[in-house]
């Protein structure tokens, strides 16, 4: 794979290599490589095989400090600034290019860093691209308004402004994609921006900084921040000059971004967690809904926010329909995730590996019923690598805790309902609302499911799809705000009001009119 750390050629002030000869990824700050001010590095991992293969800047308050001021210099005095939504967009689209090119490049850095397959993390950072040229595109074409006024002799009209630093928070599972889905209307709009990645997946970072500067983004109008949520994220968020913070992670983490937003009066958007109802009634083209389900839980090893993660299926068909989905799963192959024949790749870090063994543990005491897998995988093939069989749990009650909570891995709980009232009833009688699948033939019956479950995506006979042109976001504890689509960007604008008089006279205020 690519060292990119090696082949950066600016002049640094970080060292090359660890103490075990480990590559070192620093930071960019104003346009410049950098260590964290007190030296510090950790190392991250590769899933697949268990090694340690990069040492990673450990940022702290004062790295978010600098971080945040050359944001901020960059937004209020940089050529940035004065740069026109036009040339801000043309950034971006060059941008888009050059991802596209180093996809193959970037992506073997991000499967080395969270062990999803090398098919699907290519193809998410190519898409990378489409979403940096849908909003450099789209920079000079949202527009203010000349507002009919009811006062005589003024101009009334609006502008829409950029807010100014924006911090963007990211997990593991899409390290750089959900950064694009921020980044793309975020620089559209004129902010500058922070990014803080997840202390998992830090690596692939750089390399899209190195296409930042490529693109010939100003010096501090794209920043990069690297280490723990609690030691330089939680900094980020409380600095006063941040103007928004745009956030992807779990909801304990999201909750804490938002009570600190609060105290600081600043605009957020939390896109969290999930446990989505994938829905399949008995008048289905069950072939298709088994393909469905499948890709619902267990694309990404079922490490994703909008997992399908209960399947929730109607009493006719549940034996049925369970048992063409276990003999589908059955089959699939675990493997080395740069491995073209590989279908399931491990666990991107060793918690979430822990977490889902203790989930399946927990499903087996509330008294579900494991139909399919329910351990961890090792042998021939599998590296060192932190494997878990794809799980079905039949049996499953609503109220169940593999019922109600995250698990983000591929665990899928099977719940029977009898008909369409009490399928929305399961389907919304949980905390989250992230998204909802809908498997039948029936037209009435789809619009109808797709008006009462309340999530913020519903798909009907198909699952996971998601684009730049789409509003994403949860309803309830899945998260506030939407990203993607035309209406993204206005979350990272702020509306001003311009009165100007075409009076030559002011009226007298002693005077009553
Ligand atoms: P996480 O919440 O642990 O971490 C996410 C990011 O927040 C990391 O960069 C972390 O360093 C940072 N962070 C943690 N505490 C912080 C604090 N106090 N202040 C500032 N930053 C802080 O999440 P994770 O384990 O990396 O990712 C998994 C979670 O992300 C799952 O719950 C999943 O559902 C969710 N997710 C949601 C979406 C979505 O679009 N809704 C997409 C992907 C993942």
């Amino acid at each position: 794979m690519p060292d990119t750390a090696h082949s950066l050629n600016k002049a640094t002030a970080w060292p090359k290599q660890g103490p075990d000869g480990l590559p070192c990824y620093p930071m960019v700050i104003g346009g410049e490589y950098r260590a964290a001010a007190d030296g510090g590095w950790f190392t991250t991992e590769d899933p697949f095989n268990g090694r340690s293969w990069a040492m990673i800047a450990r940022g702290r308050e004062v790295d978010a400090t600098a971080a945040v001021e050359a944001a901020h210099a960059a937004f209020e005095t940089g050529p940035w600034s004065r740069m026109t939504a036009t040339q801000r967009g043309n950034l971006l689209l060059r941008l888009a290019d050059l991802v596209e090119r180093d996809a193959v490049a970037i992506a073997e850095i991000e499967m080395r860093d969270n062990g999803k397959l090398a098919s699907e993390v290519t193809g998410q950072i190519r898409y990378m691209g489409a979403y940096f040229r849908y909003f450099g595109g789209l920079a000079d074409k949202v527009q203010g308004a000349t507002i009919p006024s009811d006062k005589p002799n003024i101009l009334n009209y609006t502008r829409l402004e950029p807010l100014g630093v924006v911090v963007a928070i990211t997990p593991w599972n899409s390290p750089l994609n959900l950064t694009a889905w921020k980044m793309g209307p975020a620089l559209a709009a004129g902010n500058t921006i922070v990014i803080k990645p997840s202390e998992y997946t830090s690596a692939s970072f750089l390399h899209l900084m190195r296409l930042v500067e490529e693109a010939g983004f100003p010096p501090g109008v794209v920043n990069l921040v690297t280490g723990f949520g609690a030691e330089v994220g939680a900094p980020l968020v409380e600095n006063p000059r941040v103007a928004r913070i745009a956030f992807t992670g779990g909801d304990e983490a999201g909750a804490r971004i938002y009570e600190a937003a609060a105290r600081g009066m600043k605009p957020v958007s939390l896109e969290l967690g999930g446990k989505s109802p994938n829905i399949v009634f008995d008048d289905a083209d069950l072939d298709q809904a088994v393909k469905g389900v499948v890709s619902g839980i267990f694309a990404a090893s079922g490490q994703t926010c909008i997992a399908g993660s209960r399947l929730l299926v109607q009493d006719t068909i549940h034996d049925d329909f369970v048992a063409r989905l276990v003999a589908f799963v059955a089959e699939a192959r675990l493997g080395d995730p740069s491995d073209s024949a590989t279908q399931i790749g491990p666990i991107a870090t060793r918690p979430q590996f822990e977490k889902i063994l203790r989930m399946i543990e927990m499903a087996r005491s509330e008294g579900a019923t494991c139909v399919l897998g329910g351990e961890a995988a090792s042998g021939a093939g599998l590296g060192q690598g932190q494997f878990v069989r794809p799980t079905i749990f039949t049996g499953v009650l609503n109220g169940m805790r593999i019922a109600q909570e995250e698990v983000f891995g591929p665990v899928l709980a099977v719940i029977r309902f009898h008909d369409e009232e009490e399928a929305i009833r399961l389907g919304n009688d949980v905390a989250f609302g992230l998204a909802a699948g809908v498997w039948t033939r029936d037209l009435r019956r789809a619009v109808v499911m797709s008006e009462r479950l309340r999530a913020g995506t519903v798909w009907v006979n198909t699952y996971r799809s998601t684009s730049f042109t789409s509003p994403f976001g949860g309803y309830k504890r899945s998260g506030i705000g939407r990203e993607s689509g035309i209406d993204a960007i206005r979350e990272y604008q702020q509306v001003k009001s311009v009165w100007i008089a075409t009076d030559s006279e002011v009226p007298n205020p002693f005077v009553r009119r």
